[in-house]
């Protein structure tokens, strides 16, 4: 976003040593240790961090074939989509659709990144990490990293005790492509494309994100943003019947949910709460392609992205009763609660 201060402390590891002596450093000074992959999807407070911030650098890929299955592992300073491209060009079916997120593949476990029909903890085996708490290295299997919708065990429950060092992905060899998500299926048909490759699917999903400013883009002007600011608000039965009651309008977008919950859509929610694309106070805005993101321009502070943030959350908790809350992580003295 391209908003907040400096940090007290920083360093750029870019092995696991340094990793474990930066956070061995920090524990025996009992500083506090913020993990900074790409950076795309924190807001930092203008005060900055009063901490140690440590850049991860790590790379290097290494992959092994099984069966019809090959296991490919990514250090956790590898970049996200250029990882992605090589293993559509390698035939290898999995992460197609998670084409052109920002970020490094560090970064993808927290909050088990996903879009256009396909997550992480789809294909992750194993997370290698340093358990600060011990401060031993462990290799952490899918089952154990607690994936949810947009989040993780690194997000919520333990967030602070795990630093990501590595990621084994299983993916397929030689396999199709996932489809299955509707405005996938209808670029692929307006292509004229009936049996996608997983490069066409990869094609595809980066045109839609760029018509929605969702990859990074140096001349576009809605690129200061951290992409979505809220997550999809998932509400239980009861709820979505009143929240169906008040909005009386049969085509707000759901989607079924475990357990009885239903998913609804933020963006939708916001619209519909008064939010224009393009608007916004000051230097802070939604962008003009997409309403569940808040764009900085020239000026803006981070205190201007949390109050504009809050007034969205406001809004959409008193006009409906549904209570959003932000994607991004916010690191120093920023809080987007009323
Ligand atoms: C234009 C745009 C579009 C986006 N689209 C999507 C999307 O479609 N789907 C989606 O899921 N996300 C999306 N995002 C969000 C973001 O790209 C992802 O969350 C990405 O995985 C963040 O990677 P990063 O390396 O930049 O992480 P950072 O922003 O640096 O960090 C994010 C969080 O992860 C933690 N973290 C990072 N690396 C490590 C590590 N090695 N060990 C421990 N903790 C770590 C940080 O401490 C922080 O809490 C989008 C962002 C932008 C700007």
């Amino acid at each position: 976003m391209g908003v907040g201060g400096a940090a007290r402390f920083f360093v750029e590891a870019a092995d696991e040593p340094t990793v474990a002596a930066a956070a061995r450093w920090a524990e025996s000074r009992h500083v506090p240790v913020r993990i900074l992959g790409g950076g795309s999807n924190v807001v930092v407070a203008d005060d900055g961090v009063d901490g140690l911030v440590i850049r991860i650098a790590l790379r290097g890929v290494a992959s092994r074939e099984i069966g019809g299955a090959v296991e490919v592992t990514a250090a956790a300073g590898e970049r996200w989509d250029p990882f992605v491209e090589h293993a559509v060009a390698q035939g290898w079916a999995g992460l197609e659709c998670l084409s052109g997120i920002p970020g490094l593949v560090g970064a993808t476990p927290i909050q088990n990144v996903g879009a256009y029909g396909q997550e992480v903890s789809q294909t992750v085996m194993a997370v290698r990490v340093l358990d600060r708490r011990s401060g031993e290295i462990a290799t952490l299997a899918a089952e154990e990293c607690g994936f949810g919708y947009r989040t993780s065990r690194f997000k919520s429950s333990e967030a602070d005790r795990f630093v990501v060092l590595a990621v084994t992905y299983r993916l397929a060899r030689d396999g199709g492509p996932t489809v299955r998500y509707a405005d996938l299926a209808r670029d692929l048909e307006t292509r004229g494309i009936r049996r996608p490759s997983l490069t066409d699917v990869r094609d595809s999903v980066l045109a839609i994100r760029r018509s929605k400013s969702m990859v990074l883009d140096p001349d576009d002007p809605n690129r200061r943003s951290c992409g979505s600011f809220f997550l999809n608000p998932i509400v239980d039965a009861t709820t979505f019947a009143r929240v169906e009651r008040v909005v009386g309008d049969a085509s707000m977008p759901r989607w079924p949910d475990a357990g009885g919950s239903v998913k609804l859509s933020a963006a939708w929610l916001i619209e519909r709460a008064g939010f224009r694309r393009g608007e916004g106070p000051g230097p802070v805005m939604l962008s003009t392609r997409h309403s569940l993101a808040i764009v900085c321009r020239e000026g803006a502070r981070a205190a201007d992205v949390a109050a504009f943030a809050r007034e969205i959350k406001v809004r959409v908790e008193e006009r409906f009763g549904v209570r959003l809350d932000p994607e991004p992580v916010l690191w120093g003295a920023l809080s987007v609660e009323p």
